[in-house]
């Protein structure tokens, strides 16, 4: 009994943790508040993501991807329910909007905890976990990329970044226009904006045979979790089993990362590209692979071009 249930015991410490950690959140935004809502989203949200990582965790191998979709559904359908309730806009220019009248709504919240703090403790969890623009693209069929386009083509995600900022200040400040954050043309605009992004990410997706693409190239949300995920207290890390150097991990990483580089080199995975998603971890059959908390600054990208070889030509068990 006792060599069956350590394992399991094992796989459950990270969600636990960060079903915790969010709980933590909540009760402490109500206690600064006193309104119910940080409670009921917080709360919600970690047992969302607590329940998946752990079904993820304990899951056989070939049904271990059950758990992520799980949690990708609940939290991104939760989410958008939650932004048509509070009738906000919680679009990256909601935010911006919310910032510069004062308004703490929802989206100002949930931007400092999933995209800004969080990623202190759980680097880019929300990207792999609970994004809803990723809750569609992970159900188109390019799940195994073929590598990144070559040249600098992450930089328009930068441009994007910069351009929602520059719109968001002219309305503001020239155009004095109030109404971005919350209310009717706030929902407006944060459906609108919803549905030029799965516009453009299902296009880009088809068009570069990667569900990720607009991920790698395009999300202005990336911008600000590519700075913080860098403290990542969580990170991917070696187990202690010699890695062979298939390559298999590298082959079904949606994001391209180049793991057995840093994993050989004595690293953790040290890329702010990495979603947590635990692909590598559940294709590895050597067991190379696991979530581990440790101190380490990252920041450092090696991904995989298009055309770059990868050694695995074994079919990969447990891939979704
Ligand atoms: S990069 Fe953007 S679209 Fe992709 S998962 Fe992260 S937040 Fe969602
Ligand atoms: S490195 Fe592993 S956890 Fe990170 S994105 Fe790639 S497959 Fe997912
Ligand atoms: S799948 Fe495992 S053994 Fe193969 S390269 Fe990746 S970490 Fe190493």
């Amino acid at each position: 009994m006792k060599t069956q249930s350590k394992p399991v015991f094992k796989e459950l410490i990270v969600p636990v943790i960060v079903m915790f950690a969010f709980w933590g959140i909540g009760i402490l935004g109500w206690s600064q508040s006193g309104y119910l809502q940080p409670i009921v989203m917080f709360g919600y949200i970690g047992t969302a993501i607590g329940a998946g990582l752990g079904l993820y965790g304990i899951l056989p191998k070939l049904k271990k991807p059950l758990g992520r979709r799980l949690t990708l559904f609940l939290v991104g359908a939760f989410l958008i329910a939650f932004t048509f309730v509070g009738r906000e806009n919680s679009q990256i220019e909601g935010l911006l909007f919310g910032l510069l009248a004062g308004i703490v709504q929802m989206a100002v919240i949930h931007y400092m905890i999933a995209k800004i703090f969080g990623p202190i403790l759980f680097g880019r969890l929300w990207c792999g976990w609970a994004c809803w623009t990723v809750m569609v693209l992970d159900l188109l069929p390019f799940k195994r990329p073929n590598g990144r386009l070559p040249g600098k083509w992450g930089w328009l995600r930068y441009l994007h970044f910069t351009l929602s900022i520059v719109l968001v200040l002219v309305l503001v400040l020239v155009f004095g226009f109030r109404d971005g954050a919350t209310g009717t043309f706030a929902v407006i605009w944060f459906i609108i904006g919803n549905l030029l992004y799965y516009a453009i990410s299902i296009t880009l997706a088809f068009a570069l045979k990667d569900n990720r693409a607009f991920c790698k190239y395009i999300c202005p949300v990336s911008v600000p979790l590519k700075i913080t995920s860098r403290f990542s207290l969580i990170k991917i890390g070696a187990t202690g089993k010699e890695c062979n150097d298939c390559g298999a991990c590298v082959k079904m990483c949606p994001m391209d990362v180049r793991i057995p580089e840093y994993i050989n080199n004595g690293q953790r995975v040290l890329s702010t590209e990495c979603s947590l998603c635990q692909t590598c971890i559940t294709v590895c059959a050597k067991d190379s692979l696991k979530l581990s908390f440790g101190f380490d600054l990252g920041g450092k990208d090696l991904l995989r071009e298009r055309g770059q070889m990868v050694t695995s030509s074994a079919p990969v068990v447990g891939a979704e």
